[in-house]
């Protein structure tokens, strides 16, 4: 695996397999799978590189902690990196190229006080106004400035994201729609601990104690899976709340029964279209984020 930490270096890089790939496949165009990555990574970032090595010929993880998708500063400054690990995981797992940029690189040189990327900003009418977007303003915005950025550097045929950021994989889709990014967006299932706890970089951030209480969050949305298919949303998130998060080390910031697509909240599971259940809540002053989708019937 090759570790590329300039866009110069990473663009010469593709160019050369795209141009090989063409002549030795003739009419056949490569396929290049991007799998953005925050790193400190987990099995669950390597299943979306087995995901990618399954359809793509070549595989390029990023590992870079956008500054822009960050509303909170200590949240940004705490966040885990294990760069020597994670180029190890990743060339594990059988990745062609990590890609492991500076923000400067990524941004350019900031002068003055001036947050990077601060000069565009991202609305997805709809969906950013809700959950994720509204407890953490901006952020929508950051994620898709730096994954705008990223398809135009490497230019890929396929990106591959978890369903485990559901929202994020939901904005993501629309900004590949909208701006015509000629690429696919796969969406691939959200691995968990044996316990049931979705993996997550922040999970090391957690005492042994809030981490013995950490899988309350998948209970919590099993039952509301469950209790939906007899009463209303409402009810079945307060009893899930009840049941699994009255706990004061649990602050819930939302438990909700959503559509799938525009994650408006719904009573009932559409029969057609079926639901998700989303949480997020704080534990130990992490704050978790999981989901449960409900397929249609
Ligand atoms: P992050 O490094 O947290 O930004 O995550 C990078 C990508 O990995 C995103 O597309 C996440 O949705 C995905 N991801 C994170 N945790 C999991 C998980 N437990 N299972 C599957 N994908 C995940």
């Amino acid at each position: 695996m090759q570790v590329v930490r300039t866009k110069a270096d990473l663009q010469h890089l593709l160019d050369a397999h795209r141009k090989a790939y063409f002549a030795q496949h003739g009419h056949l165009s490569s396929h290049i799978g991007f799998v953005p990555t925050m790193g400190a990574l987990h099995a669950g970032h390597l299943s979306l590189v087995s995901a990618a090595k399954a359809t793509c010929d070549m595989v390029v993880a990023s590992v870079f902690v956008n500054p822009t998708q960050f509303n909170d500063v200590t949240d940004f400054d705490k966040y885990p990196s294990t760069p020597e690990q994670d180029i190890n995981l990743l060339a594990g797992a059988g990745c062609d190229v990590a890609f492991m940029p500076s923000a400067d690189e990524i941004y350019g040189k900031q002068g003055g006080s001036g947050k990077p990327g601060a000069l565009i900003e991202f609305r997805f009418a709809g969906l950013d106004d809700r959950w994720e977007g509204s407890s953490r303003p901006g952020h929508f915005s950051g994620v898709a400035l730096v994954l705008s950025k990223l398809f135009h550097i490497l230019r890929p045929t396929h990106v591959y994201m978890g369903q485990k950021d559901y929202q994020q994989l939901a904005v993501v889709r629309q900004l590949v729609t909208l701006l015509d990014f000629d690429l696919a967006v796969v969406g691939v299932p959200t691995m968990r601990e044996p316990d049931g706890l979705a993996m997550s970089s922040r999970n090391v951030r957690l005492s042994a104690k809030a981490r013995a209480k950490a899988p309350a969050l998948y209970q919590a949305l099993q039952s509301v899976a469950e209790l939906a298919t007899r009463v209303s949303a409402d009810q079945a998130c307060q009893e899930a709340i009840t049941k699994h998060l009255a706990d004061p080390d649990f602050q819930v910031d939302y438990l909700a029964l959503v559509h799938p697509q525009d994650l408006a909240p719904i009573q009932q599971p559409d029969p057609s279209a079926g639901a998700v259940v989303l949480i997020a809540v704080w534990l130990d002053g992490v704050r978790l984020i999981d989901n449960l989708i409900i397929a249609p019937k």
